[in-house]
């Protein structure tokens, strides 16, 4: 099957508008809400009922937060540029734009896209323009998700929820939360499963706000969950506890997820690069994209080093978004893309402060910003050192057990 790498057709209106929208809204009000971080950008408000519009009529597919529907229409065989695309490429627009803006979009949480993934079409329906953060991490683990200790107890018709979550993204300022919480602790990865937890429950209580290196547009919480009870119909997914899928499920989510976060990177490290290159140019130095690297200056040569590593980062994370759209398991590649593009948007934006030197670092400009932006999405939806881990048990075909 031949690959065609330019943008498709379909989305071209989607990804200029979304470019249009990054450098029209989000660049001007970029730095306002570095420095007042907590603060609620109300300038997002606008720009997600835009999205809202968008979604709703069908005219932008990918505008909003999507997830996998992969028993959407099993019997169409035919090579898709979906959803899944759109969203990538819109995402990295967005951060080419601002990524703590982006992560603090009105109903465009990742608990969204969880809901978007595995929620039946009575729970889609129920939840339709509500914002859901996601809480899995607790004090007692960050990486190790299996770990989970928050406890989900059926009592008649209600589940209740106890428990401690911490860096809960939009934590504050969603409607809902999807909690990660084990049925029963002894039955292992099987019995974790996750459930929609709305806003003004009693027992759910916000306890603080933290303050970051990056991203500081965007809210991240400590939430408790103190006898909080749900209906038993905001369980996500199956309710039986399936020992032989184990923990399948619910990791079905970071397919979806990962290469969203890798296209957050993908972005932000194309602003600095764009950035740098007419920073560079200023200075005298002109990067030929048609020259040998060893025939042109240290900084032209270091600069086309980044754009071939920014490269290599973009074109996995659309193979792992194809590969969703198609319905081909993609989880290899979802996190070969989010280990790639992590670690590149970070060395980019770094080195791009470097080449600037004290343009760069200073403040005037958004270099310094984005190299502290770029950092977190090389930590959360599974760090760095863990995708790397799952694309060795992938490959080698060991288990986590086997592979720890
Ligand atoms: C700003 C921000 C927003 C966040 N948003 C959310 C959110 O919305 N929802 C949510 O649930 N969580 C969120 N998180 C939490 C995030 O997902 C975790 O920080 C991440 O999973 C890492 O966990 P940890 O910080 O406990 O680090 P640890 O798991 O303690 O890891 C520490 C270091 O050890 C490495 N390491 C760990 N295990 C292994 C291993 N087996 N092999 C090799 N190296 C290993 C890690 O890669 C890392 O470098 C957020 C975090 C931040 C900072």
């Amino acid at each position: 099957m031949a690959i065609n790498l330019e943008v498709p057709k379909k989305h071209r209106a989607l990804i200029d508008q979304a470019h249009q929208v990054a450098m029209n809204m989000l660049r001007p009000i970029s730095r306002k809400y570095d420095i007042a971080e907590h603060e609620y950008p109300k300038e997002l408000d606008m720009l997600a009922a835009m999205i809202d519009g968008l979604s709703e009529s069908g005219a932008s597919e990918g505008a909003g937060a999507t997830g996998v529907r992969r028993d959407s229409d099993e019997s169409d065989k035919t090579v898709k540029n979906g959803s899944n695309l759109a969203s990538v490429t819109s995402v990295a627009e967005m951060c080419w734009g601002d990524t703590g803006l982006l992560l603090s979009m009105p109903r465009q949480g990742l608990g969204n896209s969880a809901i978007a993934s595995v929620a039946n079409d009575e729970q889609l329906e129920r939840f339709k323009g509500k914002w859901a953060s996601m809480a899995i991490t607790e004090p007692s683990f960050g990486s190790d998700s299996a770990a989970i200790s928050t406890t989900a107890v059926l009592d008649g018709d209600e589940y209740v929820i106890n428990g401690e979550k911490i860096f809960v993204t939009s934590g504050e300022r969603s409607d809902c939360i999807v909690v990660w919480a084990t049925l029963d602790k002894s039955l292992g990865r099987a019995a974790i499963k996750s459930f929609v937890v709305e806003k003004g429950t009693p027992g759910v209580k916000v306890e603080r706000l933290e303050e970051k290196l990056g991203i500081r547009a965007s809210d991240t919480a400590v939430i408790t969950f103190t006898d909080a009870r749900v209906s038993k119909e905001n369980l996500l997914g199956s309710p039986e506890i399936n020992v032989e899928q184990g923990f399948a499920g619910a990791m079905a989510t970071f397919d979806n997820t990962r290469p969203l976060v890798a296209a957050m990177a993908v972005g932000c490290a194309r602003a600095s690069l764009d950035l740098t290159r007419d920073l560079l140019r200023e200075a005298g130095v002109e990067v030929d994209y048609d020259k040998p690297a060893l025939l042109q200056s240290a900084a032209a040569a270091k600069f086309l080093q980044l754009e071939a590593d920014w490269e290599a980062g973009r074109l996995l994370t659309l193979q792992a978004a194809w590969m969703a759209d198609n319905r081909k398991p993609n989880s290899l590649e979802a996190s070969m893309a989010k280990a790639k593009a992590g670690r590149v948007g970070s060395d980019v934006t770094l080195s791009c402060v470097e080449l600037c030197a004290s343009v760069g670092y200073a403040e005037e400009e958004l270099l310094e910003k984005w190299a502290r932006d770029s950092k977190i999405l090389d930590i959360f939806e599974g760090t760095q050192q863990i995708q790397q881990l799952i694309v060795a048990r992938r490959l080698l075909g060991l288990s986590s057990a086997e592979l720890k």
